[in-house]
């Protein structure tokens, strides 16, 4: 059984992140990471590849090139975990023991929890901005909605009951969509039909949200979350809560981009790592878990209350590393992740309000500019500045000093 100083299982925006930087900080380190793609992507880039800005492609490397110098690759997916002897054992049928192993497995999309969507997504207008294989279609059918009277001019953008990826996702593509719609003058309704009580979850960003949502004049319905797509006669069910009733609802659609329902990978919910949520039960604090002191966890699969980014991984990484260095010297673990998140809320074709915060919901701003203002500014570097800091220095561990990060303060 080949045995690992530091296994790091998934090789995605925390897996990579956390290598590197373990790397950076002590090149000694035997680190190893367990990851099955060949692929790796720049997911935040989806919301333009939907919007036709970015092609799919601009958010595609191989993770070859990206495993960190001096880290090793084991090519294969974890089948279990068993924390209690130290092991997990791999698709393949390996077995691999860690004296400390670090769990970025990220989350799992859902689609099948929703009737009919399997089968419907991508094509007949369906699409979604939260898979590789149809974000490139969202902008199709945006191309090819030509709105119309009745339900044939419905365009439906959903979000899925908490916690998902990147909760701002599923309204900035609504209001990219508006603007297309404004844009070729369609006669269409632009309908954002979300699981979540409020446009936000974080009040001083849901106000100006509620203003954005009003000026493109968007229908924004709460409290609605999708059970099922008809294909053949273009619907969307939705189950609407009120208070302590529940109804049907059946909305009519032109074109649907859906945000599925997430959860942590069944491998993790179903192991002694999980938490009841099924995401892995680490410390929100230091980002160890609470009952396996060589266990550590960060990224969409980790169970502390942020909002899931890779803006927060960039918070959680040099915690997660000065921690582990310091189990690893037996000295007590002092570095703590405050819940730094940040969602650049893209809300049209050249603004954005770069919502930034903690685990209080309290705004930590990059930049001396009030953060609640949508600015050209935060467009720009949601699209030019943030997938070059991606790819050139979160994912080389370069980007430790918080200085180089929106929100980290060093
Ligand atoms: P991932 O990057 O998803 O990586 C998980 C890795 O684990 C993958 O490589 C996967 O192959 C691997 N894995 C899975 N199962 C196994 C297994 N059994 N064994 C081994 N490895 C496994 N974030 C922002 O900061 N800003 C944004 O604007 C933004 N917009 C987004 C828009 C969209 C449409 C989407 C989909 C995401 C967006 N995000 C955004 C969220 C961001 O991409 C994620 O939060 C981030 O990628 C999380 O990193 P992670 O490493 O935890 O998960």
């Amino acid at each position: 059984m080949a045995h690992h100083q530091i296994l790091i299982v998934g090789g995605g925006a925390a897996g990579i992140t956390a290598a590197a930087q373990l790397k950076r900080a002590r090149p000694a380190l035997a680190v190893t990471i367990l990851e099955p793609s060949s692929d790796h992507y720049y997911q935040p880039g989806w919301t333009l590849v939907g919007a036709g800005v970015f092609s799919l492609e601009e958010t595609r490397r191989a993770e070859a090139d990206l495993i960190p110098a001096g880290v090793t690759w084991i090519r294969d997916a974890v089948a279990g975990f068993d924390p209690d002897r130290n092991l997990v054992s791999t698709a393949s049928g390996q077995s691999l023991s860690y004296d400390v192993l670090v769990v970025a497995t990220g989350l799992q999309l859902c689609w099948d929890k929703i009737k009919g969507l399997p089968e419907a997504l991508g094509q007949g207008g369906v699409c979604s901005n939260y898979s590789q294989h149809h974000a490139a279609y969202t902008w199709d059918t945006l191309q090819a909605f030509k709105g119309g009277q009745g339900e044939a001019g419905n365009a439906v953008f959903t979000c899925a009951p908490m916690p998902i990826k990147c909760p701002g996702a599923p309204q900035k593509i609504a209001y990219l969509a508006a603007d297309v719609v404004a844009k070729k003058r369609l006669a269409a309704k632009v309908i954002y039909a979300t699981a979540t009580p409020g446009i936000f979850g974080v009040p001083v960003y849901a106000a100006p949200l509620r203003e954005v949502v009003k000026r493109k004049g968007i229908d924004a319905r709460y409290n609605h979350v999708l059970s099922e797509v008809r294909p053949q006669s273009r619907e969307a069910v939705f189950k609407v809560t009120e208070g302590e009733t529940s109804r049907e609802e059946v909305i009519g659609y032109g074109m649907l981009h859906v945000t599925p329902p997430m959860a942590a990978p069944q491998v993790v919910a179903d192991s002694p790592l999980a938490a009841a949520s099924g995401f892995v039960e680490v410390d929100k604090f230091s980002l160890q878990h609470t009952r396996y002191a060589n266990v550590f966890s960060l990224g969409d699969v980790s169970g502390m209350p942020n909002s899931k980014t890779a803006a927060a991984v960039r918070g959680q990484a040099p915690v997660l590393v000065a921690n582990l260095l310091a189990l690893l010297d037996g000295q007590p673990l002092a570095a703590a992740y405050d819940g730094y998140s940040c969602c650049p809320l893209i809300t049209g074709y050249g603004k954005a309000i770069m919502a930034e915060f903690n685990y209080e919901q309290q705004p930590v701003p990059s930049f001396p500019l009030d953060p609640t203002k949508e600015r050209w500014s935060m467009w720009w570097i949601k699209r030019k500045l943030l997938p070059g800091l991606y790819w050139n220095r979160m994912l080389t561990g370069a980007q430790h000093e918080r200085r180089f990060i929106p929100g980290l303060k060093g």
